[in-house]
């Protein structure tokens, strides 16, 4: 609580960083440095070795799959994936004393303090420091613009994903999302038919259902209603988009349209990331 207290002073702003530098200081900087989706650019993958760490940020609504695509792309990659969100789940399921605080912010819909998700961010680096852990797919984070400048003081990030998708769908997503309080897998029990509607083309999403041992132990998150996903998408327009402003002008943002579920856009994904063959051959000496 001390260490909390003192990232909460108004001067505290310095030593937030300085928390940060120092996790993020052992990760090396990655290759990838033309991103130019304007000009439909795909990532240049040069270093074949795999010497190279990735620094990359997954960004998108609330329910786009961040997670989902983030995960895949951890295990993939070989680098973790780090949610901000489950980081305040973890923080929100212990007794600790900022979990009743945390769980008023959350369950409104509403974003926790940069303070707070500094420090829970920081001792996530630093953990995976000590475990050898480098580079990093960060989801979730920054998700506001001081966040943005204080991660781009501290490190260099080499791709930034924006995942796209129609705002009836990502509601119905939320909706549908459970998961399993025993394993920690996420699922979706919609089954989405979002008919063309105003130039957008219609989109089908077939449920991923747990298997059989997960199923009676389902749980929904406290924030996924549909009042709060509202007030979470608002929330998003508000402090994420500018995020997303902040790293087009930085020319390292890949925007991707979701063109349905994981079976289609996972492959379609990896395509824009130039990451089609990497799959193959780590399936091959797998
Ligand atoms: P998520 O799982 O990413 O939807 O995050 C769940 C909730 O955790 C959000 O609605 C926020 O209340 C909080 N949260 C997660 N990441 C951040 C962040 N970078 N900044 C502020 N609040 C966050």
């Amino acid at each position: 609580m001390a260490a909390l207290t003192r990232l909460l002073k108004p001067s505290s702003s310095s030593s937030i960083t300085f928390l940060f530098r120092r996790s993020l200081s052992s990760t090396t900087t990655a290759v990838v440095s033309d991103i130019e989706s304007q000009h439909n650019q795909r990532p240049n993958f040069s270093d074949p070795k795999g010497s190279r760490n990735f620094q990359w940020v997954f960004l998108g609504c609330p329910g786009v799959g961040k997670g989902t695509y983030a995960s895949r792309l951890s295990t993939l990659l070989g680098v973790p994936h780090i949610a901000t969100g489950d980081l305040v789940r973890e923080e929100l399921s212990s007794s600790g004393p900022l979990s009743r605080q945390l769980a008023e912010i959350v369950n409104q819909g509403k974003l926790v303090s940069d303070e707070i998700i500094f420090n829970l961010l920081s001792k996530r680096l630093e953990a995976g420091e000590s475990k050898g852990e480098s580079g990093f797919i960060l989801d979730g984070f920054p998700r506001t613009i001081r966040q943005a400048e204080i991660l781009d003081e501290v490190t260099e990030i080499d791709l930034v994903v924006n995942l796209k998708l129609r705002e009836d769908v990502l509601v119905e997503k939320c909706l549908g999302r459970r998961i399993c309080s025993q394993c920690g897998k996420g699922f979706n029990v919609a089954s989405i038919n979002a008919k063309e509607e105003n130039g957008r083309p219609a989109m089908s999403m077939a449920p991923l259902l747990p298997p059989s041992h997960c199923s009676t132990k389902l749980i929904t998150r406290a924030d996924d209603t549909e009042e709060v996903v509202k007030e979470r998408l608002r929330v998003y327009q508000e402090k994420s988009q500018p995020v997303e402003d902040f790293y087009r002008e930085q020319g390292k943002i890949m925007e991707f349209d979701l063109p349905g579920g994981i079976p289609e856009s996972w492959p379609k994904l990896l395509e824009a990331l130039n990451l089609e063959d990497y799959e193959v051959k780590r399936s091959a000496v797998a």
